[in-house]
């Protein structure tokens, strides 16, 4: 029949097309690396190619659902437990999800910058459980310069409790032209201790340096830039403009920048700006809609992993001034039904895909 006949070509011409991933060798070990939602927090699982686990930071208290979310990204890459747990530092989008994540996933290594520096703020009511955790398994203060020891990756820390690395990594170094330009920014206290970490798997490299704030990204970063380029950055202080300088995002020349913003936290103007100017930069993904970059600054709909329960019916051109803290602020959009993960996979010859899981979109990125 035509139609068979048809279909039997096009499985032939499927299998033997050169260049098609059917016609190599089978799919090497992959990097995987799951940018989960967790409302504007954070929480990033990095699983190695040879299965081992590194969760950085574990999303804000909210009953279980973060944590849920962050259990549903583990099954999904096949992990039971989460070798080594990397605390960014002491705030409550990063440490307050971790008390109702414990007790859903074993977690073997507790790693952070040392103890909270910042007593008034939003993570220092959770020092406590933290504590308690560690205390019953594996813990370690890292420095800058130390390694995380897992199977397949070199993951090197690079920024912890205020100090930046000193020597610049493997085939890093160059003087960085944008220091001249520099403007200092603000600091709170517990950002700019954020432990950072830059993992090299093969020709593939990223950073996650927490919350770490502009001054910090200028000592890393000049009069030479210590960490050279990189494929992609993950997180960006949720795209909050008291981060990304161009001495750290020009710099670094991201490729692919994954956004841990929230539906009014982070991308703002400023940091838009200056990723969209970013030298060789192709896309930058988002958890959410940012109503601080309205429509003027956003990125097409299908880079953006989650909308809320009850979605506007009309996305805002002009950027939202961003809302007041604490009890001023009006409450933000509630999004507890299905949540989406951005989803990166790399190789060790250096090409990798990012996913939106809400729409299955896939761009592969080439060498
Ligand atoms: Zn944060």
């Amino acid at each position: 029949m035509r139609t068979s006949a048809t279909l039997l070509l096009a499985l032939t011409l499927a299998v033997a097309a050169p260049g098609t991933a059917a016609a190599q060798r089978p799919a090497a070990k992959s990097l995987q690396i799951y940018v989960v939602d967790v409302e504007g927090g954070n929480a990033t699982l990095i699983v190695s190619p040879t299965g081992e686990s590194l969760l950085i930071d574990s999303g804000n208290p909210s009953n279980g659902r973060d944590a849920a979310r962050i259990v549903a990204a583990a099954k999904d890459a096949g992990v039971s437990q989460i070798d080594h747990f990397i605390l960014t530092h002491y705030h409550a989008d990063h440490l307050g999800g971790l008390p109702e994540l414990a007790p859903m996933i074993p977690i073997r290594h507790f790693i952070d910058h040392g103890p909270n520096t910042d007593p008034m703020g939003s993570g220092a009511k959770f020092e406590g459980a933290w504590k308690e955790l560690y205390a019953k398994a594996k813990h370690t203060a890292v420095k800058p310069g130390d390694r995380i020891p897992i199977g397949g990756l070199d993951v090197r820390v690079v920024t912890s409790n205020g100090e930046v690395i000193r020597t610049p990594l493997a085939g890093a170094g160059a003087p960085n032209p944008y220091c001249a330009t520099f403007k200092p920014g603000t600091n709170n206290i517990e950002d700019p201790m954020s432990v950072g970490v830059h993992v090299t798997f093969g020709r593939f490299r990223t950073i996650h340096l927490g919350d770490l704030t502009k001054n910090k990204e200028f000592e890393l970063m000049c009069p030479n830039n210590r960490l050279g380029t990189v494929d992609a950055i993950l997180g960006v202080h949720h795209g909050q403009a008291t981060s990304n300088s161009e001495v750290m995002i020009h710099a670094a020349r991201p490729r692919v920048v994954i956004m841990t913003n929230g539906t009014r936290k982070g991308g703002e103007p400023d940091t838009m700006s200056v990723l969209h100017s970013s030298p060789g930069l192709e896309d930058v993904w988002q958890m959410h809609f940012s109503l601080l970059s309205g429509q003027e600054y956003t990125v097409p709909g299908m880079f953006i992993a989650n909308v809320p329960d009850e979605a506007p019916a009309a996305m805002p051109v002009e950027p939202w001034m961003a809302p007041p803290q604490g009890t001023q602020a009006p409450p933000a959009p509630v999004h507890n039904g299905p949540a989406f993960w951005v989803k990166l996979t790399a190789q060790e010859d250096g090409t990798y895909s990012v996913t939106n899981s809400r729409n299955n979109f896939t761009k592969r990125y080439a060498r």
